[in-house]
C-alpha cells in the first residue's frame, strides 16, 4: 500500500515499540524510518529491533529507513545517595571530580574536560534546562555554583553548558563502539549528536566511509555558528530541538527552525523536525492542539520529515501518535495554500549543474502538464533524487536505484517512494520500460497517464543527469 503523503515520518523505537506487532502497527499507520537511538538500550535489543523492521520490509513490500542515532558527547551528573534531591535558590552547590555519591552540597560530573574549559560567571543547566547553576568559582576538579533556579536532581540528569566551548571530541569510544554495531546491522543514516563544528562531521565521514549517509544533529550554539559549513559536510540534518532549546534562548528555536530547513532544501540536504512534536501523547490518546500545529508548521516549512521521540519508544499511545502525525501531514499537503509555498519558495541554485537544470524542470513540467502521474528518478547514488526532491513537486517521485541502501536512505526524504531496480542499471536501452513498469507496480501510474523520467546517461555516473523525458503509459 502506497502512503499518499509527501512528508515523511520517523519514529523512534524503544521498548513501547519493541514487538513485530508493534513495529508492524506503526509501519501500517504511516511511519517511513526507524530511529534506533543508543543512548538507549542494549545491543541485543537493537539488533532484534532492526531485524524485526527488515524482516517487515519485505512482508509489506516497502523500503524503510533506519537511523542509527549515536549519543554523542552527552554530559551527565554522577550517582546520588537518595533518588532525589532538592536544589533551593541561592543555595550553594558543588560539581567534582570525586565519585563519591552525591548529597544536597554537592555530585560528582565525571569529566575533567568541563573544569579545564568552565570560568566564573558562567552557566551550567542540569536536567533538560530545569535547574539553573552559575559558577562562583573553578578549579581543575571542581567547581563551586550558585543556585539560580531550584529544583530536584537525581542520578544521570543531564547537563548542558550552552556558552562553554568544551574540548570534546564529538566522537566518544562509546559511539566509535555503536557505530562499528549499526554498519555491520546494517543500518542506513547515522546520527551524530552535538556537532559542533563542520569539521566533527568530516571526522566521523572518515569512520563511516560510505557505508551509511550522515545526519548532524543540530543541537548547540556552535554548531548554528558553524551552520552552513556543517549542512554542507553533511548528508542530511536534523533540527534537533529537544537540546537546542536547552542551549538557546526557547523563543529562537522557531527561528532556527525555519532558517535551517530553508537553507537544507536550497542545496538539497534532507531535513528532520524533531522532539516534542505530540510530547503530551506519551501518555494522553488525542494531543494538544499547540501541539498538532506544531507538526503542521514543520510541514509548511517543508520539513522532509516530522520525528517521533518518547511518543513511539516510550509512550502510551505510539499508534496515535503516528496517525495524528499522519492525518495532520495529509491535511496541510491537502491545502492549495501548501504546493503554493513550496512552488513560491522554489530557488535555481547558483552555478546550476546540468543535474540542477534537469530536476528544476522536471518538476516545471510536472506543473505544466495534465494526466502526469509520477517523477520517475533513476539515480544510482540518490544524489539525483535528492535535487528531484528538493524542488518539491506535487507529484509522487519514484526513485530508482540499483543499491538496496541507497533506496532505502531515500525512504526518508521527502515525496520519495524508493524502489531497488538493477537491470536498467546494466542495460540503457529499457529505461522507459522500466520507469512505466516500476510506477504501475507501485500504483503510481495507470494507463493513459504520462511519466517524467530523469535520468544521466550512463546511468551509474554520479551527478550525470543529462536526460528528460516524459512517456506515455500504454
Ligand atoms: P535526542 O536528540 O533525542 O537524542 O536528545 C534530539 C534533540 O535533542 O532534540
Ligand atoms: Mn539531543
Amino acid at each position: 500500500m502506497p502512503i499518499d503523503t509527501h512528508t515523511k515520518i520517523l519514529a523512534t523505537i524503544g521498548p513501547s515499540s519493541a514487538t513485530k506487532e508493534q513495529i508492524a502497527a506503526l509501519i501500517d499507520a504511516g511511519v517511513d524510518a526507524f530511529r534506533v537511538n543508543f543512548s538507549h538500550g542494549s545491543y541485543k535489543e537493537h539488533k532484534e529491533r532492526i531485524k524485526i523492521i527488515r524482516s517487515l520490509e519485505k512482508e509489506k513490500g516497502r523500503l524503510i529507513s533506519i537511523l542509527a542515532d549515536l549519543q554523542g558527547p552527552k554530559l551527565r551528573v554522577g550517582n546520588f545517595k537518595q533518588d532525589k534531591v532538592l536544589l533551593k535558590e541561592g543555595q550553594k552547590f558543588v560539581l567534582d571530580m570525586n565519585p563519591a555519591l552525591g548529597d544536597e552540597t554537592r555530585v560528582c560530573l565525571p569529566h575533567k574536560e568541563i573544569f579545564e574549559a568552565l570560568k566564573a560567571g558562567e552557566t551550567l543547566l542540569v536536567n533538560d534546562g530545569y535547574i539553573v547553576l552559575k559558577v562562583n568559582k573553578c578549579s581543575k576538579t571542581s567547581a563551586e555554583t550558585t543556585v539560580v533556579v531550584g529544583g530536584y536532581i537525581s542520578s544521570h540528569k543531564g547537563v548542558n553548558l550552552p556558552n562553554t566551548k568544551l574540548n570534546i571530541s564529538a566522537i566518544t569510544p562509546k559511539d566509535e563502539e555503536d557505530l562499528k554495531f549499526a554498519l555491520k546491522n546494517d543500518v542506513d543514516w547515522i546520527g551524530m549528536s552535538f556537532v559542533q563544528k563542520a569539521d566533527d562531521v568530516r571526522k566521523l565521514k572518515k569512520l563511516v566511509d560510505g557505508k551509511a549517509r550522515i545526519i548532524s544533529k543540530l543541537e548547540k550554539p556552535s554548531a548554528i555558528e558553524d551552520l552552513e559549513n556543517i549542512v554542507m559536510e553533511s548528508d542530511g540534518i536534523m533540527v534537533a530541538r529537544g537540546d537546542l532549546g536547552v542551549e538557546c534562548p526557547l523563543p529562537t528555536v522557531p527561528v532556527l527552525q525555519k532558517k535551517i530547513v530553508k537553507l537544507c532544501r536550497l542545496n538539497a540536504k534532507p531535513v528532520i523536525v524533531a522532539t516534542q512534536m505530540l510530547e503530551s501523547m506519551i501518555t494522553n490518546p488525542t494531543p494538544t492542539r499547540a501541539e498538532v500545529s506544531d507538526v503542521a508548521t514543520a510541514v509548511y516549512d517543508g520539513a522532509d520529515a516530522v520525528m517521533l521521540s518518547a511518543e513511539t519508544a516510550a509512550g502510551k499511545y505510539p499508534v496515535n501518535a503516528v496517525q495524528m502525525m499522519h492525518n495532520t501531514i495529509k491535511e496541510v499537503e491537502g491545502d492549495p495554500l501548501f504546493f503554493d509555498l513550496m512552488n513560491g519558495s522554489r530557488r535555481v541554485p547558483c552555478n546550476a549543474s546540468e543535474a540542477d537544470a534537469i530536476t528544476f524542470a522536471a518538476s516545471e513540467l510536472a506543473c505544466v502538464l495534465k494526466n502526469v502521474s509520477a517523477i520517475v528518478s533513476y539515480s544510482s547514488s540518490g544524489f539525483t533524487t535528492f535535487l528531484t526532491a528538493r524542488e518539491r513537486p506535487a507529484l509522487p517521485i519514484l526513485a530508482l536505484s540499483p543499491d538496496i541502501k541507497v533506496a532505502r536512505q531515500m525512504a526518508l526524504v521527502w515525496g520519495v517512494k524508493p524502489r531497488v531496480n538493477k537491470e536498467s542499471f546494466r542495460k540503457f536501452t529499457n529505461v522507459e520500460e522500466c520507469a512505466v513498469k516500476y510506477a504501475k507496480d507501485a500504483g503510481l501510474a495507470k494507463s493513459g497517464d504520462h511519466i517524467i523520467i530523469t535520468a544521466g546517461f550512463p546511468l551509474n555516473v554520479k551527478g550525470r543527469t543529462n536526460m528528460l523525458h516524459t512517456v506515455y503509459v500504454k
